[in-house]
């Protein structure tokens, strides 16, 4: 059996393992010269290779540390105690444990405590359904208050979703909560946060490897121009030199991308899959020399500054392995045709750099190592009030055609973790087609001696 991944992700090369593991021939095309695709990496002007954006792997991701020991990486892993705070007009507060809930000045002391106790009341919602049809501004202004709401959770919904968040289910908050909370290990309810040594690209590398060892491979820089497909069925692919045929392929980029890759596929199907939404995001890495917060993550709640959070990932890492270097990720998530995208990267620069010298009275420009930007349109796929029918299923409508894609992660939060649980289960989908076939072939064979597997076009 031969199966085509198209996508070098986290989620193809995974999907592409499982596949391996099964005894299936992959062959991954990837666009980029690199595989890892969101969670690739990036060679700084000194050489030293960093996360392209801020990942982060939590001590309570199982899956993805279950893969890791799979593959031999689990020792690559590294976890630190980290805390997140919150940004408010030149101040920090933290924000880790109930103490600091409870001391947090923005708010009176009893919005304090409803907003420890929407944290606490996420935690106890056994059936996410029932946030489905409710709005994250109800949810939360009934759990916390509007006081609190207006003062801390309305600033970083703004900010996450350039301006509207109306739509928006509570379920968004809710797997927010749930995952963050997970974090927090033992009596003191400590945060963990981690990463593999050399970035998630030891990941991808160690399941490249055991997809080439059973017999696969990875083509980089080879873009797939469309999908073809005849009679109803996704037969190959075509690359800049002709096409190549399948017994199955597998999609898994993003829903609009995908839809450009399928001309021959029905008109409704493609105008379905054109309505799925995502976020876009302009993200700067600021290399530094000293560490700016020492604080993993602070929630901006303060709308004069123009990205949404400070992240700092050396809180976590140490900076042995990346050069020496304290690296800040400054995101601003966006429309995907939001003006910021268009942006230069000077332009960028100087504002960024202007709200930081803003906020931390103790940052200079002459810190700063390296300023690099990078943007990307389709980041984080957008679901909205009882939006479960505009999910696209990993079955497409094409015979031979599966889509496997962060968007039908839900409710959970799109991460390594996600994406690994839900690229095994895809793989498992498609194996199954693959072997109903071959049985149907196998049944086609018996009754028909002559030309038996051509018959139902299994070929390649
Ligand atoms: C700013 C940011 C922060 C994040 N933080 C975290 C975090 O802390 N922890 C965590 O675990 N996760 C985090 N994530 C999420 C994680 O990066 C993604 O969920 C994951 O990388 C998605 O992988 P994917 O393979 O589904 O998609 P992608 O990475 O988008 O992969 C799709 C691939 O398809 C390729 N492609 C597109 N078109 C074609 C074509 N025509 N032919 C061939 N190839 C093509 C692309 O080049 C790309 O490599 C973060 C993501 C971002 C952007």
């Amino acid at each position: 059996m031969e199966v085509a991944i198209i996508g070098g992700g986290i989620m193809g090369v995974t999907l592409g393992y499982y596949l391996a593991q099964r005894g299936v021939s992959v062959d991954i095309y990837e666009a980029s010269p690199v595989a890892g695709g969101l969670a690739g990496p990036m060679t700084l002007p000194d050489g030293t290779a960093i996360d392209r954006f801020y990942h982060a792997i939590l001590s309570s991701d199982s899956h993805l540390t279950r893969l890791c020991a799979e593959l031999g990486i689990a020792d690559q892993l590294r976890f630190r105690e980290t805390r997140m705070g919150f940004y408010r007009q030149g101040a920090i507060y933290s924000m880790n444990n109930v103490a600091e809930f409870l001391r947090f000045p923005l708010l009176n002391p009893l919005d304090r405590m409803r907003l420890g106790f929407t944290v606490l009341a996420a935690q106890l919602v056994r059936d996410w359904h029932q946030l489905e049809g409710v709005s994250v501004e109800d949810w939360l202004v009934r759990l916390s208050g509007r006081r609190a709401f207006d003062t801390v959770w309305r600033p970083m919904l703004m900010a996450k979703f350039d301006g509207g968040f109306e739509d928006t289910p509570a379920t968004y908050i809710w797997s927010r909560l749930v995952r963050m909370k997970s974090t927090r290990e033992g009596a003191n309810q400590k945060e963990m946060a981690g990463h593999l040594i050399g970035g998630y690209i030891t990941l991808i590398n160690a399941l490249v490897e055991r997809i080439q060892a059973a017999g696969g491979r990875l083509h980089l820089s080879t873009p797939v121009r469309e999908v073809v497909i005849e009679n109803g069925r996704a037969v190959g692919v075509r690359l800049a030199d002709g096409v190549r045929r399948f017994d199955a392929l597998a999609v898994t980029m993003q829903a609009p991308i995908f839809q450009r890759l399928i001309p021959g596929a029905a008109e409704d199907y493609r105008a379905f899959l054109g309505q799925t939404e995502y976020l876009g995001i302009v993200c700067p890495v600021v290399v530094l020399d000293r560490p700016l917060t020492g604080y993993w993550t602070l929630n901006i709640t303060d709308e004069s500054v123009p990205f949404t959070g400070v992240i700092e990932t050396t809180a976590y890492i140490d900076p042995q392995y990346v050069g020496g270097h304290h690296l800040v990720y400054l995101p601003k998530y966006t429309a995907p045709g939001s003006p910021w995208q268009q942006k230069t990267d000077a332009e960028i620069q100087e504002l960024w750099l202007a709200s930081l010298e803003r906020m931390f009275p103790r940052f200079a420009r002459d810190q700063v190592r390296y300023f690099l930007v990078h943007r990307e349109r389709y980041v984080e796929p957008l679901h909205r009030l009882n939006g479960t029918d505009a999910i696209p299923g990993v079955q497409t409508p094409i015979a031979g055609l599966t889509l496997c894609t962060t968007a039908q992660i839900y409710p959970a939060l799109t991460n390594g973790e996600s994406v690994t649980r839900h690229a095994e289960s895809a793989a498992e989908l498609l194996l199954n087609g693959l072997l109903a076939r071959r049985s149907v072939a196998d049944d086609v064979a018996m009754a028909t001696p002559v030309a038996p597997l051509d018959s139902v076009a299994v070929t390649r």
